[in-house]
């Protein structure tokens, strides 16, 4: 890694420059942080899950057209991505009330929503990333308006798509977090889906238990937090279910580098 230029650092993620032009490498790490990033931990194995939830997920949603940046896992740790500029928003979509909808608004939590929810917070860390209106994101010129359209169309089919998906698997998609990014075109640039999707940026709790599957047991000290996971990605498929014992085996993959 070291022979690799750095060009980003983040609280779970490192970027490098990619072999290719217009390519970067997405290292995922094994560090937690949670409340603006003042409570951190380590948590043994969780970069490796979140990069082989965050692929499975990418490329179901390529599948059924949603453009990504993901090109392809490298290894256990990192993924080849496509470089992009990151627009400045946090997209949170919401079907169920938790976390800050909850105490923004006082609905209890665990209430179904009366329709899945898309909010806008500002990507700044020094802010604490505040909630946001349409209205802000235009006159501050974050996106456009039809940047925005395409934003809004592509978070909704994601959450359809993936509430399918984590309930076949007996899991309910309470929320989640995703960012976009501008790919450069020949005529200009496309909006993209970027960043990762993974038990650190959706709330996911089991259908049966409502056991919380996601960084809420760290950010709660619930406890195993990576078990939690790792359960993630057995009931996916990702993981074979011998695997899913007490603590994650995450010699996952055999023809890792
Ligand atoms: P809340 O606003 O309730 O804290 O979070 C809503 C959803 O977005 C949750 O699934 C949460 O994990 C995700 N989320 C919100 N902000 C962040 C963030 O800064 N980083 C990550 N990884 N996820 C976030």
């Amino acid at each position: 890694m070291s022979r690799r230029t750095q060009i980003y650092e983040g609280k779970a993620k490192i970027l490098y420059e990619g072999p290719e032009p217009g390519t970067l490498v997405q290292y995922f790490k094994d560090d937690a942080t949670a409340f603006n990033a003042q409570k951190k931990a380590t948590l043994d194995g969780k970069g490796v899950l979140n990069n082989r939830i965050s692929e499975f997920v990418m490329m179901r949603l390529e599948e059924i057209g949603i453009p990504t940046h993901f090109i392809k896992r490298l290894n256990m740790r990192e993924q080849l991505i496509k470089k992009v500029e990151i627009i400045p928003l946090e997209v949170i979509c919401r079907n169920v009330a938790a976390g800050t909808m909850s105490k923004r608004l006082g609905i209890e939590e665990g209430e179904k929503l009366p329709r899945s929810i898309v909010e806008f917070c500002l990507k700044r860390d020094d802010l604490g990333d505040p909630l946001i209106a349409e209205e802000h994101i235009y006159a501050f010129g974050w996106a456009t308006e039809s940047e925005l359209d395409e934003i809004i169309a592509m978070t909704l089919r994601i959450n359809d798509y993936l509430m399918g998906m984590f309930g076949g698997v007996g899991i309910n998609l309470i929320d989640f977090k995703i960012e976009f990014g501008r790919l450069q075109t020949e005529d200009g640039h496309k909006v993209i889906l970027a960043d990762e999707i993974s038990p650190d940026s959706c709330r996911l709790w089991d259908r049966e238990t409502n056991k919380k599957l996601d960084k809420d047991r760290f950010r709660r000290d619930l406890g195993d937090v990576t078990e939690a996971y790792t359960e993630v990605a057995t009931r996916l498929g990702i993981l074979k279910e011998s695997q899913n014992s007490s603590a994650p085996n995450l010699s996952v993959v055999s023809n890792d580098e």
